[in-house]
């Protein structure tokens, strides 16, 4: 086993000890991922004190031999008859499950195969509160991806212009993140040109983006696993003075809130920082969601930095920072940057110039 994955299967356990988890049966596709390496579409994952097992469907025999390493691997026909069967064999008092990614089927099948022997607790949260806090290999990975990123925002000052078609710019910027190694995308494009930028998810459509337009364009590239988020608002021709203002508010804000990240901090006071910005500038009302997330192998992971979130910062999370303006029939604006905790505050992993720039 890579020592990566011996130490991830080593903080997993101390979470496990904490909770007086015998075993622990992880569902979640990522959280496989993360724990083992496996790359496929059909697995489970058994961990206990000292055993720990991985099972596949027999597509895919081989893919486990080469990426999964360290872990018993089975191949099951009914998968839950084998897990029922290794949690037998290790008489665990407690079995923690993933109950997010469950079904209630399947929850009520080990449920009743588990009958008398142990008892099934259910346990989210425990693998995605360790991926919330990134190892170097992640760091590097994610990194990279930020970088890819910004590349496409330099494409999209080519292809993001009066007179473009939201979608096909956005299929620009795709195609020049895949030739480039990305397997995918982070989410689906958001270019929200208009009127459209209101929409905090507007994705791409058929609108022609027309001068005097501000453009929201909020963009992620997938790449080795790792997840890409950055927004950028861009203006066609020369922008109003409401533009500007609006524009200048975001900025503020989102300074702010970068300012105000360390490890220790609250999330919530992140969230705070920004929203307090807007609020005094009397855009409160235009600013809806929440500050921003963590981001790794999903787009959106543990920690959330909303109003509501418990959430403290820690060295090693990867966060965005992007507050909004969003005003019903004038359009939008938002500017979305992904930073690292470290020691000494916020690391910017994008760098795409915040001021507003001119198309
Ligand atoms: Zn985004
Ligand atoms: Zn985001």
């Amino acid at each position: 086993m890579k020592p990566l994955y011996r130490e991830r299967l080593k903080r997993l356990r101390s979470s496990m000890a904490g909770k007086k988890l015998g075993a622990f049966v992880v569902t979640d596709l990522k959280n496989i991922r993360y724990l083992t390496g496996f790359t496929g579409s059909s697995a489970y994952a058994i961990v206990s004190s000292d055993k720990a097992f991985f099972l596949t469907d027999p597509r895919y025999t081989a893919q486990s031999r080469e990426e999964v390493k360290g872990f018993r691997v089975k191949i099951f026909k009914k998968a839950l008859d084998t897990v029922a069967e290794i949690l037998g064999g290790i008489k665990a008092a407690a079995v923690g499950f993933e109950s997010g990614s469950v079904s209630f089927d399947n929850y009520s099948k080990l449920a009743k195969a588990l009958k008398g022997k142990a008892k099934l607790k259910a346990s989210a949260g425990l693998v995605s509160a360790l991926r919330s806090v990134k190892d170097q290999f992640e760091i590097e990975k994610i990194t990279e991806a930020a970088k890819l990123l910004d590349k496409g925002f330099i494409h999209a000052l080519k292809v993001v212009k009066p007179g473009a078609i939201e979608r096909e710019a956005a299929f620009s910027i795709e195609t020049f993140w895949k030739k480039r190694g990305a397997e995918g995308l982070a989410f689906d494009t958001i270019i929200a040109s208009g009127e459209r930028g209101a929409l905090p998810h507007g994705k791409a459509s058929e609108k022609r983006i027309k001068k005097g337009e501000l453009v929201v364009i909020d963009m992620g590239a997938l790449l080795n696993g790792y997840n890409s988020d950055e927004t950028r608002t861009f203006v066609t021709g020369r922008p109003t003075a409401k533009q500007k203002e609006v524009y200048q508010v975001v900025r503020d804000a989102q300074a702010a809130a970068i300012e105000s990240i360390r490890p220790g901090v609250k999330a919530s006071a992140v969230d705070l920082a920004a929203r307090s910005v807007i609020g005094k500038a009397g855009y409160g009302k235009y600013f809806g969601h929440g500050t921003g997330h963590g981001v790794g192998l999903d787009i959106h992971e543990s920690p959330g930095l909303g109003p509501t979130s418990i959430d403290v910062l820690e060295e090693g999370m990867v966060i965005t920072v992007e507050p909004g303006i969003y005003i019903p029939g004038w359009g939008g604006v938002r500017i979305e940057d992904m930073a690292l905790v470290t020691k000494n505050g916020a690391k910017l992993l994008t760098s795409t110039n915040r001021d507003l720039v001119i198309l």
